[in-house]
C-alpha cells in the first residue's frame, strides 16, 4: 500500500512534537485523511492521539470540536490532563493557567447519552429519559419475563434466565447479527427457545419505551440509528471536525457504524490500537474493525506503525514477547525498547492463595521500603474475585488500596434506594424506581406499588396521580412524606440540595431496613460529596451510570486521595494504564485461561491476549505468581474443590525461560500422569510360584 505524501505542516517546529519520535511525530502531524495508528503495547498510540490534540488545537482547531472517544472515563480524564500539559508547552503558557478542556472526551456510550439527550424530542424520546444499568436491565428483563410466562410455557425444558436472556439480547444488538446466528454461535443451548426469545426481546423493547429507559446498548444503537438520517448524520458529521478513537481494536460492530456514518469519507478521522491486545470479543468487540480499517477508505488510510517500546525494560518485554509470540495469529511487530534494566520478570510459586496474599503484602512493602510509592504498584487479576484474600490481607495490614472492576458501589442496596428515589423523581414513568422507592415506605408491599405505578401509567400526568394516589390505611402517614418530597423534587429540583433532601428522609428508612448502617451512611456521604461536582440531577445520574465510582467505603479502606494506596484491577480494567510494579495473580490454568473459557481456540486466544495485556502493564518490576493449589468457589455447579493448578498453558518451558524462577516451591508444569516403565517382561507367577 503506497503511502500519501506527508502533509507538512508549521507545528512541525512544534516542541510538543520534537518530543517524539520519527513515526509518532507522522502520525500527530498527519494532515485530514483517515489516520490508522496500529502497534504494541507501550509504543505511545495514546500519546501520540494526544499530542495530535494537542497539535491540531494549537493550530488554532475548535476544542469544542474535537470529538475524543476513549475506553473509559478515567482514559477520558487522563488524555486531557495530557493534553493540557502539552499545550501548556507548545503555546509557552505558564504551568498555572488552564488551556481550554476537551468537552467532547468520553466514552462511545457517554457521549452517546449526552448526544441523544440533546436531540430527544426529535428522536420522539422524553430528554429526562433514564438509563438503566445492567443490573436494572437484568431486573427489567426478568419482570417482562414472568409477565409473559416464558418459563412455564417452556414445557419442562429449561427457559433462559434473565441474565442470560439480555446477554442474549445485548450480543446480537452489538454484534448487529440475527438472532438465529447470535445464537447458534454464542449461546446454542438456547437455540431452541428462537421463537421465544425474540417474542421476549420485542417485548423488552416495549418495556422500555413504555417507561422511557435506554439501556447500555441503546446508548449505541439510538445513537447509530439517529445518524441513519441523512440530515442529522450530516449535522454531526460538520459538527465534529476530528473524531478520534484509542482502543479500537476492542470497538464492536455498531461502534464503527456509529464512526462511519459520522464521517463517511474518513475525513479527520483517527484510530489507534493494538490487535495483540484485543480482549473484549466476549462483549461481541470486533477486532475485524481495526484491520480492516484502512480498506475502508478510497483511498485507503494512512498507516503508521509504532514498534519502540517507552515503557518497559527489554527482559520484560522479551518475556510479553515470547507470551504473545506463541499465538497463531497476529498483525503488530515484536517490541523493542533502549530503555536500560536487567531485571527479569518473576515467576513466583507459592503454596495457596493465602501464601499469595502474603508474598504479595510483604513485596508491596518492600518495594515502599525502598522508595517505590504504593501508588506505582498495581496487582492484577483475571476475575475480580480473585483478590479476596488478598484484600483481607491488606485489611489487616493496614495497607491501603482502592480497587478498580469490582463490585459496583452502585450496586449496593441502599446506594441503589437512594439513586431510585432521584430517577423516579426525574422521569415518573420508570416503573424499576417506582417500585422500589414506594416498597420503602412501612406498609406498601408489592401489590401496592404495581397500583400505584399502573395508576400513574394510565395518567396523562403521572406526578399528579402520585399526589393523588390513596395508599393503604396503615402507610398513610409515611407515604404523604415521600409525596411531598416527589413533589419538591419534581417541581423545584435544586441540584444538589435536593440529593441532601432525598438523603434526609431514606436514612432513618435505611437504619430501619438494611444491617451495618455504618459503613451505608459513608456510601450516602460519599454521593454527597459526588454530587456536587456535577451540574445537574440529570448530568449526575448519566455519568454515574455509564462510569461508576469503584471503590466503596467499606471496600477499599476509604483512602484519602493525597495519600498513598495500592491499585488493585480486573487486567480488563487495567487497559492502557501502565505502573513501575506489576504482580499478576493466579498466573495458572483454571484462571489464566479460566476454566469457562477454554471452549474455544477463539476464546483461548483472547485469554493469551489477556496475560500479555497484563503483562505489558509493567514498566520495571513484574511477577506473575503462581499458587500450586487453587481454591476455585466460583462454579457452584461442581461444588467447592480444589484443584492443584499448574502454571498457565501460555507460558510452557520454552517461554518460562525468560523469567526467573523464585519462591518456596518452583513452579511446575502440571505434570500430566507418569507413563508406564517399558522394561522386560517379567513373569510373576513363576517368581511367586518359586517363592516357596
Ligand atoms: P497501550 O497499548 O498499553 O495503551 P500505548 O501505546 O498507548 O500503550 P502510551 O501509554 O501512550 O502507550 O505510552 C507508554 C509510555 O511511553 C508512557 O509513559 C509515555 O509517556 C511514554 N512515551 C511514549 N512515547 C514516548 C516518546 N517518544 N518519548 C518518551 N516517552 C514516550
Ligand atoms: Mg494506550
Amino acid at each position: 500500500m503506497s503511502a500519501p505524501p506527508l502533509s507538512v505542516s508549521p507545528a512541525l517546529a512544534d516542541p510538543v512534537l520534537d518530543r517524539l519520535n520519527d513515526a509518532q511525530r507522522e502520525a500527530a502531524g498527519h494532515g485530514d485523511t483517515p489516520l490508522l495508528v496500529i502497534a504494541g503495547a507501550g509504543t505511545g498510540k495514546t500519546m501520540t492521539l494526544a499530542a495530535r490534540v494537542a497539535r491540531l488545537v494549537a493550530q488554532g482547531a475548535d476544542p469544542q470540536r474535537l470529538l475524543l472517544l476513549t475506553f473509559s472515563r478515567r482514559a477520558a480524564v487522563e488524555m486531557q490532563q495530557r493534553v493540557a500539559a502539552l499545550l501548556r508547552e507548545s503555546l509557552g503558557l505558564p504551568p498555572t493557567s488552564a488551556p481550554p478542556a476537551l468537552p467532547w472526551a468520553g466514552t462511545f456510550h457517554a457521549i452517546g447519552a449526552r448526544l441523544l439527550r440533546e436531540q430527544a424530542e426529535r428522536l420522539g424520546l422524553s430528554p429526562e429519559f433514564s438509563i438503566l444499568d445492567r443490573g436494572d436491565a437484568e431486573d427489567l428483563m426478568g419482570w417482562v419475563r414472568d409477565g409473559l410466562g416464558l418459563a412455564s410455557q417452556a414445557e419442562g425444558r429449561r427457559f433462559p434466565l434473565k441474565g442470560t436472556c439480555l446477554a442474549i439480547y445485548s450480543r446480537a444488538v452489538n454484534s448487529q447479527a440475527p438472532l438465529a446466528e447470535v445464537l447458534r454461535e454464542a449461546f446454542p443451548w438456547c437455540a431452541e427457545h428462537e421463537p421465544a426469545l425474540r417474542t421476549l426481546c420485542r417485548a423488552y423493547e416495549d418495556a422500555k419505551r413504555e417507561q422511557q429507559a435506554l439501556d447500555y446498548d441503546d446508548l449505541l444503537l439510538w445513537w447509530a440509528e439517529m445518524l441513519r438520517e441523512p440530515d442529522i448524520a450530516a449535522w454531526l458529521g460538520e459538527r465534529f471536525t476530528h473524531v478520534l478513537v484509542d482502543e479500537y481494536q476492542d470497538t464492536n460492530r455498531l461502534q464503527s457504524a456509529i464512526l462511519h456514518a459520522l464521517k463517511p469519507s474518513g475525513r479527520g478521522v483517527t484510530v489507534v490500537g493494538d490487535d495483540a491486545q484485543a480482549i473484549y470479543a466476549f462483549r461481541a468487540a470486533e477486532v475485524r474493525n481495526i484491520l480492516d480499517f484502512p480498506r475502508a477508505f478510497d483511498p485507503p488510510a494512512r498507516v503508521v506503525t509504532l514498534e519502540h517500546n517507552y515503557r518497559a525494560t527489554q527482559p520484560l518485554l522479551d518475556a510479553a514477547n515470547a507470551v504473545i509470540g506463541l499465538a497463531p495469529e497476529r498483525f503488530t511487530k515484536r517490541l523493542w525498547t533502549d530503555r536500560p534494566g536487567s531485571e527479569r520478570p518473576q515467576l513466583v510459586a507459592v503454596e495457596d492463595e493465602l501464601a499469595q496474599a502474603r508474598w504479595v503484602c510483604e513485596r508491596l512493602l518492600t518495594r515502599r521500603e525502598g522508595g517505590l510509592k504504593l501508588k506505582s504498584q498495581a496487582v492484577l487479576f483475571r476475575t475480580s474475585s480473585h483478590s479476596a484474600a488478598l484484600e483481607l490481607e491488606l485489611a489487616r495490614r493496614r495497607i491501603p488500596f482502592v480497587k478498580y472492576g469490582g463490585l459496583k458501589f452502585l450496586e449496593a442496596a441502599h446506594v441503589k434506594d437512594l439513586l431510585a428515589l432521584l430517577r423516579w423523581a426525574g422521569n415518573p414513568r420508570l416503573r424499576l424506581a417506582g417500585f422500589r422507592v414506594a416498597q420503602l415506605v412501612p406498609g406498601i408491599g408489592p401489590a401496592s406499588a404495581r397500583r400505584l405505578q399502573d395508576a400513574m401509567d394510565a395518567a396523562a400526568d403521572p406526578h399528579a396521580a402520585l399526589q393523588a394516589w390513596q395508599p393503604p390505611a396503615a402507610a398513610a402517614g409515611d407515604w404523604a412524606a415521600l409525596a411531598a418530597l416527589l413533589r419538591r423534587l419534581a417541581e423545584a429540583p435544586q441540584w444538589p440540595a435536593e440529593l441532601a433532601d432525598g438523603a434526609a428522609w431514606y436514612l432513618p428508612h435505611m437504619e430501619r431496613l438494611h444491617d451495618h448502617p455504618g459503613p451505608r451512611r459513608a456510601d450516602i456521604e460519599q454521593l454527597q460529596r459526588l454530587a456536587a461536582g456535577h451540574a445537574t440531577r440529570e448530568r449526575f445520574l448519566t455519568e454515574l451510570t455509564l462510569d461508576p465510582p469503584q471503590a466503596t467505603s467499606d471496600e477499599a479502606g476509604d483512602p484519602m486521595l493525597d495519600e498513598d494506596y495500592c491499585i488493585l484491577s480486573t487486567i480488563h480494567a487495567a487497559k492502557g494504564q501502565e505502573w513501575s510494579a506489576v504482580t499478576v495473580l493466579n498466573v495458572v490454568d483454571g484462571c489464566i485461561p479460566g476454566d469457562l473459557a477454554t471452549a474455544t481456540p477463539a476464546q483461548l486466544e483472547e485469554e493469551r491476549r489477556l496475560l500479555y495485556v497484563a503483562m505489558t502493564r509493567a514498566r520495571h518490576h513484574l511477577a506473575l505468581v503462581v499458587p500450586q493449589r487453587f481454591h476455585v468457589t466460583q462454579q457452584r455447579r461442581f461444588g467447592d474443590r480444589h484443584l492443584y493448578a499448574g502454571l498457565t498453558r501460555f507460558i510452557p518451558p520454552e517461554v518460562a525461560q525468560h523469567f526467573d524462577s523464585v519462591g518456596p516451591a518452583a513452579p511446575h508444569w502440571a505434570p500430566g500422569p507418569p507413563t508406564p516403565p517399558t522394561g522386560a517382561v517379567l513373569d510373576l507367577a513363576r517368581r511367586l510360584r518359586d517363592r516357596w
